[in-house]
Parts: C-alpha cells; sequence; structure tokens
C-alpha cells in the first residue's frame, strides 16, 4: 500500500493508471476505521482495478461547537485496516495541504439540505460538497463509494457529481450494523455503556416505523410520532430531528409512497447520532 500526503503526487499516480486504461475506486473517509469504511472498501476492490481511499478530517464540514478537535483519530490503526482491505493508494493529506490558504471559491448546496442535518448543522453539506470536489480532482476516480447511513449526504454527492459533471459514478452502500442494529459509527465511541445500551433504540425505532408500514399505515405524522415515542420512552439522549421524506429527493410528503426515507438524529451526552432507513413502498 502506498500512502500519499500530496493532491501533487496523488494526481500523478492516478494519471499514470489511467492512461493503462485501470478504472479506480475511491472511498473517502474521515478516518477511525469500522466495518461500514471496510464494505465500502470491499466493494470498491472487487468492482475496480485500484482501490484508494482517502482519511481527512475536513475542517470545513465542522460547525462551531462541534467535534472537530474531539473527532477520533488513529491513523495506525487506520492503515492497517486499509492494508488489510486491499487499498492500494491511502492518500493522507494534511489540513495545510488540501487548505493552504484561505479558498476564494467554495462549493454551496442548493438543493436537499434545507431538512434532516442539513437545517441543524448549517454549512455542513458545503463544506462536504467543496472537500469532495478537492478530493475527486486529487484522487480522478471512475467509481465513488458511499454509505447509505450518511443517506442525506449520499443525495448531496448525487447533486454534486450530477451539476458539475463529473465524470464519476456513485455507488451508495447498506448501513453495517452492530448486533443489536447500532449503525456502525467512528462517534459511538463516545457513548458511555449507558447510552451504548440505549442507543440501539435508534434502529429498533425505526423497524417499528417499517412493521406499521407494512401493516399499511401511511401517514408521515403518525410514524413519526410512533418513533418520537418509542424513543422518549427508552432513550435518555435529546431528539436533534425524526422526519420523513420522499428519497432521494428529500421532498416533503403528505402519504407515503414510492421510495422513501425515515431519518433520525439523536443527541447523546457526547454524540450526536443519526440513522434512517430507505423504503420502497408500493
Ligand atoms: P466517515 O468517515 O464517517 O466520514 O464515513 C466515510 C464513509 O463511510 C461515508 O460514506 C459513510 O457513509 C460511510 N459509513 C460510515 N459508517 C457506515 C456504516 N455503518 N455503514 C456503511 N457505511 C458507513
Amino acid at each position: 500500500m502506498n500512502i500519499i500526503n500530496t493532491i501533487e503526487e496523488m494526481q500523478a499516480r492516478m494519471l499514470e493508471l489511467k492512461a493503462e486504461g485501470k478504472k479506480i475506486g475511491f472511498v473517502p473517509t474521515m478516518g477511525y476505521l469500522h466495518e461500514g469504511h471496510m464494505a465500502l472498501m470491499k466493494k470498491a476492490k472487487k468492482e475496480n482495478h485500484i482501490l484508494v481511499a482517502s482519511i481527512f478530517v475536513n475542517p470545513l464540514q465542522f460547525g462551531e461547537g462541534e467535534d472537530l478537535d474531539a473527532y477520533p483519530r488513529d491513523f495506525n490503526h487506520d492503515s492497517m485496516i486499509a492494508q488489510q482491505e486491499g487499498v492500494d493508494y491511502l492518500f493522507y493529506p494534511s489540513v495545510k495541504e488540501m487548505y493552504p490558504n484561505k479558498m476564494s471559491v467554495t462549493v454551496t448546496v442548493k438543493n436537499r439540505t434545507e431538512v434532516l442535518c442539513g437545517k441543524s448543522r448549517p454549512g455542513h453539506f458545503d463544506g462536504v460538497a467543496t472537500v469532495l470536489t478537492k478530493l475527486f480532482h486529487a484522487v480522478l476516480p471512475d467509481r465513488v463509494y458511499f454509505g447509505l447511513k450518511d443517506a442525506q449526504q449520499v443525495a448531496v454527492v448525487d447533486g454534486l457529481i450530477h451539476d458539475f459533471n463529473f465524470p464519476i459514478e456513485l455507488v451508495a452502500v447498506a448501513t453495517v450494523r452492530e448486533a443489536d442494529g447500532l449503525a456502525k459509527s467512528s462517534r459511538n465511541v463516545y457513548l458511555n455503556p449507558f447510552e451504548r445500551d440505549q442507543a440501539k433504540e435508534l434502529y429498533q425505532s425505526l423497524l417499528l416505523a417499517k412493521d406499521s408500514i407494512n401493516k399499511g399505515e401511511r401517514d408521515p405524522k403518525t410514524i413519526i410520532e410512533l418513533i418520537k415515542k418509542h424513543l422518549n420512552q427508552r432513550c435518555e439522549a435529546k431528539i436533534d430531528y425524526v422526519e420523513v421524506y420522499s428519497y432521494p429527493d428529500l421532498s416533503v410528503i403528505e402519504e407515503l409512497d414510492g421510495k422513501i426515507i425515515i431519518a433520525l438524529a439523536l443527541k447523546f451526552s457526547k454524540a450526536r447520532l443519526i440513522d434512517n432507513l430507505i423504503l420502497e413502498i408500493v
């Protein structure tokens, strides 16, 4: 595995590989790798000649008072995992390499951000879209892999790729979970044992909603209330949002029909956790 720290070297190596006709699969991450990231890497490894992963905790996507400094980091562990997953090139730039000067041009996301995490984390998706634009230009991938745990991010990346004509295929990968259903996340390490136990209720509440929909419920408000009641009875965490939209355009819907997302975010003492279910209702 090659570890590359500069954009210039990354681009040069990728251009050589592309000239040889190699297809490049890319998994961008913020590190502290777990089985969720590994599922993306496994799929990208299978579907491309070359697997590139990046580790970069992007300051642009963290708001004031968020966990930028506290975000867990462990490069030795991460490079071991990357090696084990067959990563050919691990891109690990510094903040100075990515943002040597205050940027004069950044990307602003206009759609699909006024709801869910976009609403509670203003500017977050602008930071995501800006860093991905830079990463896509550094890595020049043919395919990029993103997890559906961050389903709004997938919707935003879909918009970014289409609106800016990146010649890249977006591949969305199902959420990887712990045995009790909790979505794997680098932020799960912030949970104390008591909170960790309660955190399983995020997914349990989504399953309850799914069950109710399977039995015929079609009113989004009823589903939202059902989830909130379940969470309020079982979790001390503060509900940030529980929302239901069409997917991937994230429009408000009066009735559950077609492809929909049920998404929620909960604030525990040191961690804000998100989860969602995407369902196709016929
Ligand atoms: P992060 O390092 O949290 O920015 O995540 C990097 C990529 O891994 C993103 O595309 C995430 O959606 C994806 N990811 C994180 N957790 C999971 C998970 N539990 N299952 C599937 N993908 C995940």
